[in-house]
């Protein structure tokens, strides 16, 4: 078992650093949060006051923060982390940012013999609690292989998605398609309905066709069809609206900056955007079914 400091106790990292508690790892536990703190001291992990004292003899970091500038910056600014790293520390960095900012962080932790990942994850806040998110790892091969254990007691698949930055475009890619196929479900339940179809009968339909897809079969967007589904509870989160506006607009950067052409990529930006400025951006990202109304 390893001694782990876990940095960001938010909605994904407090049940993360939960789990490798419940597999016996020492979790020395910083947030910005003194109620996120709390809990996760209430369960078992050991409460730092900053995050280089979090880091004392922790053979791993790992950070769940919500975007590249807080992972920058803590690494990098003042008082930035890196330099209290040791020699040989695995730093796995589990939030989702930007491949360049995941590619320089790479760079300055091998120039201090450090080990690092980036390793989104993809799943959401249950698969956090269950400990069966997807890991999409970038890195050497060394890193992955000395991080796959810790991560498997968070997750169930543990991807090695290339060199450094890999994870992050892995993870890229797949929630704009996300956003994609949520948004043409949701067109296509609401054409049905228009027509006078009972949506959980043509979800079923489609579900035995070849619109079958993730969105309509996990996450129907339509309330009522999925008892457990965000739609069915009000659209309540799951996946917040502003995450997702968050991830589109990387993707989105991304594609600017290697010429990639992403049509639909670019309409699912403008309509999440829509949606989170019309004051639903805490909401689920399911909800752009109502823009559709
Ligand atoms: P969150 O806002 O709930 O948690 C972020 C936590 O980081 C907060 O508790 C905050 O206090 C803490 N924090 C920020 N700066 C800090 C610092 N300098 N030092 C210590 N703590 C600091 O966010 P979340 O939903 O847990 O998401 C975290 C990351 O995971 C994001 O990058 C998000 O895009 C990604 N993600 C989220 C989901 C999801 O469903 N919520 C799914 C997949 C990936």
């Amino acid at each position: 078992m390893k001694t782990i400091a876990f940095i960001g106790l938010g909605n994904m990292g407090l049940p993360m650093a939960l789990n490798l508690v419940k597999k016996g790892h020492q979790v020395r536990a910083y947030d910005l949060s003194a109620s996120a703190l709390e809990k996760a001291v209430e369960h078992g992990a050991l409460a730092c006051e900053n995050a280089i004292e979090a880091c004392d003899n922790a053979e791993v970091l790992i950070t769940m923060l919500p975007s590249g500038k807080h992972v920058r910056e803590l690494l990098l600014g003042e008082n930035g982390l890196l330099i209290h790293f040791q020699s040989n520390l695995l730093f796995i960095d589990c939030s989702t940012i930007d491949a360049e900012t995941a590619r320089d962080l790479h760079k300055v932790c091998e120039e201090h013999d450090a080990l690092m990942l980036d390793a989104p994850v993809s799943g959401g806040v249950s698969a956090a609690q269950t400990g069966t998110l997807t890991f999409m790892c970038g890195g050497s091969e060394a890193a992955y292989i000395t991080g796959k254990d810790v991560l498997s007691h968070m997750g169930e698949n543990i991807f090695h998605a290339g060199p450094s930055g890999a994870g992050q475009v892995a993870k890229m890619c797949n929630n704009m398609l996300l956003a994609i196929h949520m948004i043409g479900t949701a067109e296509a339940l609401k054409l049905g309905e228009k027509n006078g179809l009972d949506a959980t009968v043509l979800s079923e339909i489609m579900l035995a066709s070849s619109g079958k897809n993730w969105s309509l079969e996990k996450y129907n967007p339509y309330p009522g069809v999925m008892a457990n589904s965000p739609a069915s509870k009000g659209y309540a989160p799951g996946f917040m609206i502003d995450l997702m506006v968050k991830d589109l607009g990387l993707a989105m950067d991304n594609a600017k900056n290697t010429d990639a052409q992403t049509p639909l990529g670019e309409i699912a930006q403008q309509l999440f955007s829509q949606k989170q400025q019309r004051g639903d951006g805490k909401r689920d990202f399911s909800s752009i079914i109502e823009l559709l109304s």
